[in-house]
């Protein structure tokens, strides 16, 4: 590789400088662009076009966005696209499929390659290139997004952007059950997630759903309540620092994905958490 384009959501977004780390993985100069303003894939995807010309590749952040404006730049130029990106070997690349259930090995038939890299698959930590473009494309006449509306957490930290993410699953048993997850999520300034049996039941909304069809979350603690350990719902709290598994049946999968486990009652388990931290904290 003489030269990689990287696509940015900005220089200091994990997902993207995940992408800048796949990116160095190819060889080459390395260099970056991001955009300043509405959110406007076809636009930013010709920008990209543009830029791509003489590069060897183009890589993207694992994100909606990222596989969005990718995907348009593969359309511009009639070229295959592979996204979610694990490992690229020359020609051939690994890459998830089906919500992490699937790794795909796959060979890519053109000189210009086009990837996103599967988010948590690779380190964030060696930063942004150094040579990065800040565009500011016009936008007449575009689509473009003209407002975000954030979801209404009621001053609560959201599930997306917590540090502390307490789950719960069918094991919790009903709606009012979620009191002693919301009581303990509280004192750890985190937010309240769930398996979608329980937003399937009614107990809770679809916002607080964790996994494939759910909110993706990278905490730095994931606590899982009365949660099997469905591929389904691995695949939202997979980039999770450390995972805390709480059920009573010892064979759940859900601890083959855990850092710390507890086999017990969540009824007598979590309770006691929350006592031990307001006794530690002298509350
Ligand atoms: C296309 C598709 C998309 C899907 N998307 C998602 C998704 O986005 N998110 C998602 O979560 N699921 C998703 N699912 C569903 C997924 O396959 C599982 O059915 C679901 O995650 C199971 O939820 P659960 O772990 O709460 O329930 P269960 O699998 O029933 O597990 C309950 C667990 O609680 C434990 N338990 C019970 N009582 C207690 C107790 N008192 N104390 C401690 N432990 C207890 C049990 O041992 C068990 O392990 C999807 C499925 C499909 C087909």
């Amino acid at each position: 590789m003489t030269s990689v384009l990287v696509f940015l959501e900005g220089t200091s977004d994990e997902l993207s400088l995940q992408a800048v780390t796949l990116a160095r993985s190819l060889g080459g100069d390395v260099f970056g662009v991001e955009f300043d303003g509405p959110y406007a894939p076809a636009v930013w995807a010709a920008e990209i076009v543009r830029l791509a010309d003489g590069v060897d590749a183009v890589v993207g952040p694992g994100s909606d966005r990222g596989n969005e404006v990718l995907a348009h730049v593969s359309a511009h130029l009639d070229l295959p696209f592979a996204a979610n990106v694990t490992e690229v070997r020359g020609d051939e690349v690994t890459r998830v499929r089906w919500g992490g259930t699937l790794l795909e090995e796959a060979r890519v038939h053109s000189e210009l390659k086009l990837f996103t890299a599967a988010p948590f698959a690779f380190d964030a930590s060696p930063g942004p290139p150094d040579r990065v473009e800040t565009l500011r494309p016009d936008l007449a006449g575009a689509v473009q997004a003209v407002e975000h509306l954030a979801p209404d957490t009621g001053g609560k930290v959201s599930l997306a952007d917590a540090k502390v993410v307490v789950s719960g699953g069918r094991g919790v048993g009903s709606a009012e059950g979620f009191g002693m997850l919301e009581e303990l999520a509280a004192l750890l300034d985190g937010a309240v997630g769930c398996s979608r049996v329980v937003t399937s039941a009614g107990w809770r909304p679809h916002t607080d759903q964790v996994g494939q069809t759910g909110t993706k979350v990278s905490p730095e603690l994931y606590i899982a309540c009365g949660i099997s350990g469905a591929t389904q719902h691995i695949a939202g709290c997979k980039g999770a620092k450390k995972l805390l598994a709480i059920n009573n049946d010892p064979e759940a999968t859900i601890f083959a994905h855990a850092d710390y486990a507890v086999i017990g009652d969540i009824h007598e388990v979590v309770p006691a958490i929350t006592a031990e931290l307001r006794k530690a904290r002298g509350a």
